[in-house]
C-alpha cells in the first residue's frame, strides 16, 4: 500500500531526527512491501523566516490531504522575542486545532537496557514501568480566554481553565479504550480539591466508568501524581488528564525513562489521520552536531504505522529493532552511562535501527 505523509521537519534538530525516521519507514516499506510518499511542509521558525507566519495555510492544506503527519520539533531562541501569536509554538497549537486532534497519546516505557540511565533509585528502576499518558490537547487553559488588563495596582494577566463535558467525554473514551487493550487500570488526574473544572472532569470520568466495568478507575490529585511518578511509576498503566497537567506530567514521565530523546507521541482526533512527533523540543543547544537521539522520532513513526495505518506488525518491527540496538550497547550521548562502549551519533543510531529492521 502507498501512504502519503506530510513531513514537518521544523527547527533545530528537527531535520536530523526526522530524516532518520523517514529512513526507518522506507526500510519497513522495503521489507513489508509498502511505499511512503513524503511531502515536506513548513511550520515553526523556518516558516516564519520564509513566509512571516508560523503556520502557512499551505501547510494546513497539505496536512489535511495526507494520510498522516510526521513532525520533528519547532522553536528556538531566534524567534523567542516575537509576540505570542507569531511564535513557532503557535504553529503547534494551530495545526493540532486545524486537524481536530484532541487526544495526545504518550507512552512512557523504561527500556530494560536503559535502567542505568533512569535517574530514580535502583530499586525503583528495577521494578520497571510501562505506562501511557493520555493528555487532552485542544481544551483547557492553553485555549481558554486570556488577556491583560490595567488595574489601579498595575498590569494584571489572566488565563482561563475551561472544560466542556463533551471534551472530557471524548478524551475519557480514548483512555478507557486504551486501558481495555492493556492492564485495564485507569488513573484520572485532576485538581478537584480546588478547581471546578476538575470537579466536572472527575464526575464525567466516573459517569463513563459504568460503560467499562472491566476497567479499574481511580482518581489522583495532580500534586500527588507528580510525587507518585518518582516514588513508584510501576503503579501506573493508563493515565488520563487535562492539557496543562498532561503537558507537565508527561515531561516528568519522560525524564524517568532516561532521556526525553526516547519518547514518542501520537495526537489523534476522530479520523485515522494523526500527528506523530517526539515529545521533546528542537534542542537548539545540540542542533546540527549529529548528537540528537532519533529514537523518539523513530518510535513516533512506529506509532503512526499502528494507529493511523493499521499495521501493528510493522510497528512492532521498529520497536524490536530499537530494543535490539539498545541491547547491543549503542547509545547516543543523552543515554550513555559509565559502562557505555559504543557512543553513536544521530545518523549512526538511525542506520543501526534500519539495519536491524531489515534483518
Ligand atoms: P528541548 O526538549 O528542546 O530540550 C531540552 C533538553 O533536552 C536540551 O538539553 C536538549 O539538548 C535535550 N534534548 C531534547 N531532545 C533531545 C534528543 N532528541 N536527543 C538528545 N537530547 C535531546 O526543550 P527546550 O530546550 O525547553 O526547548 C527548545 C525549543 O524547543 C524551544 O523553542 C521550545 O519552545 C521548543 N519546543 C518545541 C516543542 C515541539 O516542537 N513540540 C516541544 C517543546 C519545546
Amino acid at each position: 500500500m502507498n501512504f502519503n505523509i506530510a513531513v514537518i521537519k521544523g527547527d533545530g534538530i528537527g531535520d536530523e531526527i526526522v530524516t532518520q525516521a523517514m529512513k526507518a519507514l522506507e526500510t519497513v516499506g522495503a521489507v513489508y512491501n509498502h511505499s511512503f510518499t513524503f511531502t515536506d511542509v513548513l511550520m515553526g521558525g523556518c516558516a516564519i523566516d520564509a513566509t512571516g507566519v508560523p503556520l502557512p495555510q499551505e501547510t494546513i492544506d497539505v496536512c489535511l490531504k495526507s494520510d498522516s503527519v510526521l513532525l520533528g520539533a519547532v522553536g528556538g531562541p531566534k524567534w523567542d522575542t516575537l509576540p505570542g501569536h507569531l511564535r513557532p509554538e503557535a504553529g503547534l497549537l494551530g495545526i493540532r486545532s486545524a486537524m481536530g486532534l484532541y487526544a495526545n497519546i504518550r507512552p512512557a516505557v523504561l527500556f530494560k537496557p536503559l535502567k542505568k540511565a533512569c535517574p530514580l533509585r535502583a530499586d525503583i528502576a528495577d521494578r520497571g514501568f510501562d505506562m501511557v499518558i493520555i493528555r487532552e490537547l485542544t481544551g483547557g487553559i492553553y485555549f481558554g480566554e486570556r488577556g491583560r488588563r490595567t488595574t489601579e495596582n498595575g498590569v494584571e494577566a489572566f488565563d482561563t481553565e475551561r472544560y466542556h463535558e463533551t471534551e472530557i467525554r471524548r478524551i475519557a473514551k480514548v483512555a478507557f479504550e486504551t486501558a481495555m487493550t492493556r492492564r485495564k487500570k485507569l488513573i484520572s488526574i485532576d485538581k478537584a480539591n480546588v478547581l471546578e473544572s476538575s470537579r466536572l472532569w472527575r464526575e464525567t470520568v466516573h459517569k463513563m466508568a459504568v460503560e467499562y466495568p472491566q476497567v479499574e478507575v481511580s482518581d489522583m490529585l495532580v500534586d500527588n501524581a507528580a510525587m507518585q511518578l518518582v516514588k513508584d511509576p510501576s503503579q501506573f498503566d493508563v493515565v488520563v488528564t487535562s492539557n496543562m497537567f498532561g503537558d507537565i506530567l508527561s515531561d516528568e514521565s519522560a525524564m524517568i525513562t532516561g532521556s526525553i530523546g526516547m519518547l514518542a507521541s501520537a495526537s489523534l482526533g476522530d479520523s485515522k489521520r494523526g500527528l506523530y512527533e517526539p515529545i521533546h523540543g528542537s534542542a537548539p543547544d545540540i542542533a546540527g552536531q549529529d548528537k540528537a537521539n532519533p529514537v523518539a522520532t523513530i518510535l513516533s513513526v512506529a506509532m503512526m504505522l499502528k494507529y493511523s495505518f493499521g499495521l501493528p506488525k510493522e510497528c512492532a518491527a521498529i520497536e524490536h529493532a530499537v530494543d535490539a540496538v539498545l541491547q547491543a550497547g549503542a547509545r547516543t550521548p543523552d543515554i550513555k552511562d559509565a559502562e557505555t562502549t559504543q557512543v553513536v551519533g544521530t545518523r549512526q543510531m538511525g542506520e543501526l535501527i534500519c539495519r536491524e529492521i531489515g534483518k
